[in-house]
């Protein structure tokens, strides 16, 4: 099959690896369209590579035995490698589970692992269907396009009386505004892209401001009435973001990090937590017993579809991959047989 390789800084091309097999309950899947993620950071880099994504939409096309999903089933492929076994991966929570099992050890090979490619493999429990009425594109959302900040929001309770505050509109980030808005809450978001900001107010954000503005801090709490917001985001990972969003909770307020960040924010436990009795939430994905509850997002929401604002045949994912490092975009989709 054809799988994408990083084979130079910019540099992206199509190479032949083995077909995946299936095995006891992991299946094979034929992948109609594959979501691209922050791969385009290390095209970016040039960090050569032949295991690019973790988002994954298709068909079932091979089984072992008979098992949770059959071939012909229509279905999302859900990310990591989960162990299946365990408390969380059995609550749903399989984003947390501390035991991934090592693919090529269990298959005796890494083909199918990564999703930039025609043909994935997966245990059938991590394959969710698709009800008829939503196509595979719009299933592509079901992953990291609306999966993460529907997952925080689930954690933090975001409701139709909040006034959230996002910070950082990339792909993730702009799904968080179509879930806060489909939930009802007002969003207020922060972001330096102006095509991406446009793109925010469209999907439902009421005002985006620019994190560069020295002026955004006392705006954030001139529009919550100097109270500050009752709920928060963090889509960019960055430092500043961190700050700027536990300054513009009120009291009580409560938020929850989605971007991955590895430098070191400063919090006061006295005057950022206790005082202002804030909670704050790690929040990876979503838990899949709430798959159902995403699809009627995707169904119900007047603006979802509006977040893909792509779609590329993978034998042009070189200008996937240029379209990706303008920022310009919502959610990317790659279409591994064209
Ligand atoms: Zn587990
Ligand atoms: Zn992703």
């Amino acid at each position: 099959m054809k799988q994408v390789a990083i084979v130079g800084p910019r540099q992206a091309e199509l190479i032949d690896v083995p077909d995946p097999q299936p095995i006891d309950d992991w299946v094979v899947v034929k992948v109609t369209v594959a979501p691209m993620c922050t791969e385009y950071k290390a095209w970016l880099g040039g960090q050569l590579s032949n295991c690019l994504g973790h988002e994954a939409v298709g068909a079932v096309c091979a089984v072992a035995r008979p098992c949770g999903v059959a071939v012909g089933d229509r279905v999302v492929v859900h990310p990591t490698w989960p162990c299946g076994r365990c408390e969380l991966c059995h609550a749903g929570d399989y984003i947390h589970c501390e035991h991934m099992v090592n693919v090529k050890a269990y298959t005796g090979s890494d083909s199918g692992t990564a999703t930039y490619c025609q043909y994935v493999i997966k245990p059938d429990w991590l394959c969710t269907r698709i009800p008829d009425d939503i196509s595979d594109d719009l299933a592509g959302l079901l992953l990291c396009g609306l999966g993460p900040s529907f997952g925080a929001f689930e954690r933090i309770g975001l409701a139709a009386c909040d006034t959230v505050v996002i910070t950082g509109l990339g792909p993730v980030g702009l799904g968080g505004v179509v879930n806060a808005a489909f939930r009802g809450a007002r969003v207020l978001a922060v972001e330096s892209n102006a095509w991406r900001a446009e793109l925010a107010v469209a999907l439902g954000a009421e005002i985006v401001l620019d994190p560069r503005d020295e002026a955004t801090p006392a705006r954030l709490r001139e529009l919550t009435g100097g109270r500050g917001a009752s709920a928060a985001l963090d889509c960019s990972g960055a430092v500043q973001a961190h700050r700027l969003l536990v300054d513009a909770l009120g009291r009580g307020g409560r938020l929850a990090f989605v971007g991955e960040s590895s430098a070191d924010t400063v919090l006061h436990v006295s005057s950022d937590m206790i005082r202002k009795g804030l909670t704050l939430r790690g929040s990876w994905h979503y838990n899949l017993t709430r798959y159902g509850a995403l699809v009627d997002v995707l169904r119900r929401s007047p603006v979802a579809a509006r977040l893909i604002t792509h779609t590329f045949a993978m034998s042009r994912v070189q200008d996937a991959f240029e379209t990706l490092a303008t920022q310009n975009t919502g959610k990317v989709l790659l279409r591994p047989f064209e």
